[in-house]
């Protein structure tokens, strides 16, 4: 954690600012850029924490705002205490807190027992630029809140950055999700997350989201969520080239000479894009490419030297052949489009459920021309299991979508994805 005051910018001063936020304090708008009004919140936030009011954020400041990023305290039972005590003193509620102690019996507590507390803020933010190291937090503050979920890592991208998976629910039913194959398009990261934390939030209460009953999707299915198959990338455009990144010379070689990646790259960080590398008509997607003058590395549409050259892709395939996926959504954006269809292989039900899809999130469903139709996920997909498979482009605009948009397109998308999981 670097040291953070008047004039530093980027995406970890737009986390701060938007916990702040969340908490209570007015640190302006929450744009990456740590100006006065952040350096007064952070003052009050110091005051109010008993840290020296500097408004800097240093290590000490750092320790107290790391444990509300996270979401929650670890707190060791003292004479006296219940849980309805622990809860109403965290200002966090009681059903929240057993279910972040699944062993716990409420009523023979034990004097230095380690309880994990909740906090009442949610964990997923959704007003900031969603970053790989943000996104791992998440998933630990999601694990250690909801310990009954599933989280794994199914492989690493390029630079050994974490494939994480998550699992929602215990039924014979199994889907697939996946967000930002391509780097631009990380808002389908939070998109799944938030989906994530709402649908646990909801199932821990006992409630339905949009009428869909929560408990019996759990017993009927099984939601594997990958949130950010292209980490690597993602963090290029948001964070920037960093110096000790191992393709340094050669990413501003394949950006053509810039080091400005934040407009334009969308693939991985070997500059290969991750959805026209996938073995569906691989040499037809190729011959395209060619044609469009592309030839190599490149900030995007270059399919890679061979099919599943990528660790990315090959980790994606891998993690489909070890389940039995009925059906699989691939997220990106833009256009409000769903594709659905893959040389004519999918089943006849896959335009069935593309309609349903197509009227829960008022996006259109759509045929495919172009480079677009072959060697993406769902195509793959569709070709080795002839079952549904969808890429569905979120939101309007150009990429990258910027976050303001996220309430629009999880509004659009939520009860999409609770349908994908039953159909
Ligand atoms: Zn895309």
């Amino acid at each position: 954690m670097r040291i953070l005051k008047v004039g530093s910018k980027g995406t970890d001063v737009m986390e701060i600012q938007s916990l702040l936020k969340k908490i209570g304090y007015n640190p302006g708008p929450i744009d990456g850029d740590f100006g006065q009004q952040t350096k007064n919140a952070v003052i009050q936030f110091q005051r109010d924490n008993g840290l020296d009011p500097d408004g800097i954020i240093g290590p000490q400041t750092y320790t107290v705002l790391d444990v509300l990023l996270r979401g929650y305290d670890e707190y060791y039972v003292q004479p006296g205490d219940t849980l309805w005590k622990i809860a109403r003193d965290y200002y966090t509620t009681l059903n929240k807190v057993i279910a972040a102690n699944p062993g716990v019996n409420p009523y023979q507590l034990q004097i230095g027992q380690r309880i994990i507390v909740p906090y009442g803020i949610d964990v997923v933010d959704t007003d900031i630029d969603y970053t790989y190291e943000i996104m791992e937090r998440d998933i630990a503050g999601l694990k250690a809140r909801y310990p009954f979920i599933e989280v794994g890592v199914a492989g690493e991208s390029v630079l050994g950055k974490k494939l994480y998976y998550i699992k929602l629910g215990d039924g014979p039913n199994q889907v697939f999700y996946n967000g930002a194959h391509h780097s631009l398009e990380w808002i389908t990261t939070p998109l799944l997350m938030k989906f994530t934390e709402n649908f646990l939030k909801s199932y821990t209460d006992g409630k339905n989201i949009r009428g869909y009953d929560l408990e019996q999707i759990w017993d009927n299915s099984s939601i594997y969520i990958m949130p950010m198959v292209n980490p690597d990338g993602v963090d290029l455009v948001l964070d920037g080239l960093s110096t000790d990144n191992p393709y340094y010379n050669e990413l501003i070689d394949w950006n053509n000479g810039s080091s400005d990646f934040s407009q334009v790259w969308q693939a991985n960080i070997r500059g290969v894009d991750l959805n026209h590398n996938y073995p569906a008509r691989w040499d037809e997607s190729k011959e395209r490419e060619i044609a469009m003058g592309i030839t190599g590395p490149g900030p995007t549409r270059y399919g890679g030297p061979f099919p599943l050259s990528e660790p990315e892709t090959e980790t994606v395939t891998e993690f489909v052949k070890n389940h039995n996926f009925r059906l699989v959504l691939a997220y990106h954006t833009q256009g409000e489009v769903i594709f659905w269809q893959f040389e004519d292989l999918q089943p006849p039900v896959a335009k069935t459920i593309g309609d349903m899809f197509s009227k829960a999130s008022g996006y259109r469903l759509a045929e495919i021309t172009g480079i677009g139709a072959y060697a993406g996920m769902k195509d793959w997909f569709i070709q080795e299991y002839r079952r549904p498979g969808y890429t569905i482009e979120a939101g309007l605009g150009k990429n990258p979508l910027p976050i303001s948009q996220f309430d629009k397109i999880y509004n659009d998308n939520e009860e999409l994805l609770l349908l994908a999981s039953i159909v």
